[in-house]
């Protein structure tokens, strides 16, 4: 990762400096679709495709639900086949996609890589993504994935979309061998995704269009049923239907379904609210045991604040978000600690799972830290494992920056009920209701002292004392990137039921699908997989197609 960053940044790129993380979003990052198109009230329940009356009849090959990261190459992939293609979004275009806002994707054997020495093979990457992931993915679907990955990326790069190429920089590391990252943020994208589709003029895209429900003729799937922007209602008959709606982080209720009760702030497109996994849970598709999340590597976030979470210093938000990247003491509701602070720092996105198990969790300073923070430059708040963990482009945001706004924004955290100021630890503890955090407090002070902690095995250079009064108490919120976990598949991404067979026509890509485990596997690894399984169902459900 480090790798990556240095070698980038002597080539003078700020973008390419981003080391895989997920950057280049600011908190207005979807503005661009201020007002969400009207939508069907729609239940998402399967229909009888005889049944369904509609003022409007098509028919098509392929029909592709979501035109995000996988959506595009999975068109993309249906239509090289030869298919005739209907790519759905409710989206107003590409600018409102996630597509325009993340940093690199994660391929293996793309047409840039194998022109370079000790390129990175699909029989290297598979064993190492299932050690990384404890042997707990799919690993017929991650081998097919691979297969098809360096094609993936190929569709982008055809594109002429400007990428940076961590590998050709002779880096060694995993991240950067596998790095594609993209040179041009947000809008600068929208004509080279667009050119994508330009070039394969059997692909017609509908925007602010919302499917409503997969249609069925006995147990396949044989069309969809949508609603534009004006209300009107079409019946789509396909031979083959992919869904790729990108997860369910925006749908409070099936997050606390499926992560135990926690609550988590979402940071990604508005429409990845889980219609696309009801649609398919509808049709008889079994969802998936695994469930993870990408998280904020910027530091925490709440749903009290505005912005809900952070982002680099001078982008409008919250300062005290960024105390959990310097590995300050975290406790749980009842005042216990719950990590080491350190993985906080030097692996946040990777965090997600002990964060999550609490789901709300708060960090504790004292003045003396205060005093600190608002007059010496973040950059040496930094352990040098907190500073890779960011990458180059985040890290850019803290240069020469020092927080001498933290007690305003602190000030602003207390107006909107995340914050506290106490002048004895019982007080914090009081106003928390948090019955163990006077005694966690003393024995993390006494850990500070001995440079030893024997409750979570903290480095001494993160054990920071809370002793100089008054003491300052921030509650926190998990953020996340996307839900990693969906709809069970076979190798080839046909969803299956929970007896394990595939229902006839039907596909599923990117976050609706279970191509991940708990845990996260690495940075760039979601695009990655997502751009991959999108290439493999919509050649599968091309061939399906075209049976
Ligand atoms: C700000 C940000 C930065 C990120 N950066 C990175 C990164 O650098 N590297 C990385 O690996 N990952 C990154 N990620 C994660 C990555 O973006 C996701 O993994 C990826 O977008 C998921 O792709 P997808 O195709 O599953 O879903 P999306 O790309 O979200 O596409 C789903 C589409 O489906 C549409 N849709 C939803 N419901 C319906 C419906 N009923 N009918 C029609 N259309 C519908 C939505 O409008 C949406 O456009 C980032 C995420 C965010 C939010």
């Amino acid at each position: 990762m480090k790798e990556i960053s240095r070698r980038s940044f002597l080539k003078g790129s700020v973008a390419a400096a981003a080391a895989l993380g997920l950057t280049g979003i600011a908190p207005s990052a979807f503005a661009e679709e201020a007002e969400k198109p009207a939508e069907a009230e729609a239940e998402f329940a399967a229909l009888d495709y005889a049944a369904v009356e509609a003022a409007k009849e098509e028919e098509t090959d392929v029909v592709v639900v979501g035109i995000g990261v996988s959506g595009t190459t999975a068109a993309a992939g249906a239509a090289d086949k030869g298919c005739k293609v209907i790519a759905i979004d409710r989206a107003v275009g590409f600018q409102a996609t996630n597509n325009v806002n993340t940093t690199g994707a994660w391929h293996v054997e793309s047409s840039e890589q194998v022109k370079y020495e000790g390129y990175i093979t699909k029989q290297e990457a598979f064993e190492h993504i299932m050690a990384g992931t404890n042997y707990q993915c799919n690993a017929r679907l991650i081998r097919n994935l691979l297969e098809v990955s360096g094609r993936a990326i190929d569709i982008v790069i055809n594109s002429g979309m400007p990428l940076l190429y961590p590998f050709s920089f002779g880096a060694t590391d995993w991240l950067s061998r596998g790095g594609h990252v993209y040179l041009v943020d947000g809008m600068e994208r929208v004509p080279f995704l667009q050119k994508i589709f330009d070039d394969r003029p059997n692909i017609e895209l509908r925007w602010q269009t919302q499917v409503t429900n997969l249609l069925k003729d006995g147990d396949a799937v044989v069309g969809v049923l949508t609603t534009d922007k004006d209300g009107n209602v079409t019946k789509i008959r396909a031979k083959s239907v992919i869904v790729c709606t990108g997860g369910f982080l925006q749908n409070k209720e099936m997050v606390a379904k499926y992560y135990g009760g926690a609550e988590l702030v979402p940071q990604d497109n508005r429409y990845n609210d889980g219609e696309g996994i009801q649609l398919l849970q509808n049709a008889g598709a079994q969802m998936g045991k695994n469930f993870s999340i990408s998280m904020n590597e910027m530091g925490s976030a709440n749903f009290k604040a505005t912005p809900t979470f952070s982002w680099a210093p001078g982008r409008g938000t919250n300062a005290t978000f960024y105390f959990p990247n310097f590995g300050l003491m975290l406790v749980n509701r009842a005042g216990d600690r719950f990590m080491d602070e350190r993985r906080m720092c030097e692996a946040t996105m990777y965090s997600g799972e002990q964060a999550l198990r609490e789901s709300t969790y708060f960090t504790i300073v004292d003045q003396d830290f205060m005093d600190k923070i608002s007059t010496t430059p973040v950059i040496d708040f930094l352990g040098e494992g907190a500073k890779a963990n960011m990458g180059q482009a985040l890290l850019a945001g803290f240069d020469g920056v020092v927080l001498d706004n933290i007690y305003d924004d602190f000030e602003e955290a207390v107006s909107q009920d995340w914050a506290f100021k106490a002048d004895t630890i019982e007080e914090l503890a009081e106003h928390f209701n948090m019955p163990n955090l006077v005694k966690t407090v003393e024995t993390y002070n006494a850990a500070c002292e001995s440079g030893v902690d024997d409750q979570m095995y903290t480095p001494a250079e993160y054990l920071i004392p809370v002793k100089k009064g008054p003491f300052y108490m921030v509650e926190y919120n998990v953020g996340a990137w996307l839900t990693l976990g969906g709809i069970k598949t076979d190798g080839n991404l046909a969803a299956q039921t929970a007896d394990g067979k595939s229902i006839p026509n039907l596909y599923v890509a990117g976050a609706d699908a279970d191509l991940w485990s708990v845990p996260y596997y690495q940075g760039g690894s979601a695009l990655g997989f997502c751009y991959a399984s999108g290439l493999l169902a919509g050649e599968t459900a091309a061939e399906n197609a075209m049976k």
